[in-house]
């Protein structure tokens, strides 16, 4: 069995995410930041599936600790799988922010990343084999006001994710983005509380996300059925702003 590694998948689209490759058969590494308790939970959500899967600590804007991570990793089987999950948005207008704000999204949503898939392609390259999956964002290509820190962050990793792709594509390892739309997670209580009827107002659907259809489209995407996409950002927005 391969080895699956989920960054921030603990709770929200991470979590779904961990239990989607659960149910594909996959070892799942389930990363988290802080919150012991969530992540105890989501392993007992995965391993409900059928699936083996364990929580593994570590800030993902810390490169030692993802190099330890790693290595955790290596005792379980070949990694055959990475997904860039972990995120965080610290929403404000340029003129109100601080450049410590800015260094701390690009520092996690963008070094991170960068990161996890230094570890993770000098891994697969050996073996010519693997799938990653970044989490882009429709603020990447139409940001809301305050999102200057998070757009430029998911901006580049969509840029990342592309330049990847051809770096690791004669190696066969494919390399897409997902970027949701408004999804129903912790990450976006506020600004549902805030206006939720301008919200949806945006969607075509007219509704929110829920994380399961996201993680459906990622398992999509790391499995074989998508042997011949790379270099991709597929949004999962509901139709976000089409109209
Ligand atoms: P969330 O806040 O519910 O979960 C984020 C996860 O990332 C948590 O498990 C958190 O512990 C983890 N995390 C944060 N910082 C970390 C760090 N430094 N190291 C390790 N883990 C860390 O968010 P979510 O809504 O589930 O978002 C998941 C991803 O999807 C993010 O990359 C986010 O930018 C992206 N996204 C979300 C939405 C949405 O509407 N919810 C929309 C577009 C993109």
């Amino acid at each position: 069995m391969t080895v699956a590694f989920v960054t921030g998948g603990s709770r929200g689209i991470g979590r779904a995410i961990s239990i989607e490759l659960g149910r594909r058969g996959f070892v799942v590494a389930i990363n988290y930041a802080r919150d012991d308790v969530a992540a105890a939970e989501a392993v007992t959500a995965v391993e409900a599936t059928g699936a083996r899967a364990l929580a593994i600590r570590a800030d993902v804007s810390d490169p030692a600790a993802i190099e330890v991570a790693f290595t955790e990793l290596d005792a379980l089987g070949p990694l055959s799988v990475l997904v860039c999950n972990a995120g965080i948005t610290r929403d404000t207008l340029l003129g109100a922010s601080t450049q410590v704000d800015f260094s701390r999204v690009l520092g996690v949503n963008l070094l991170g990343v960068v990161t996890c898939c230094r570890e993770a392609s000098r891994r697969m390259v050996s073996r010519r084999a693997g799938a990653i999956v970044t989490l882009s964002s429709v603020a990447a290509q139409r940001p809301g006001r305050g999102q200057s820190n998070y757009a430029a962050s998911k901006g580049a990793v969509e840029a990342f994710t592309r330049a990847l792709a051809v770096e690791l594509a004669p190696r066969s390892i494919r390399v897409n983005a997902v970027a949701p739309g408004i999804i129903d997670t912790a990450m976006t209580e506020e600004l549902q509380a805030l206006a939720p009827e301008k919200l949806v107002e945006r969607i075509l659907v007219k509704r929110l996300g829920r994380p399961e259809e996201v993680a459906k489209v990622v398992g999509f995407l790391c499995s074989n059925d998508a042997s011949y996409v790379t270099g991709q950002v597929w949004n999962v927005d509901g139709g976000f702003k089409l109209e």
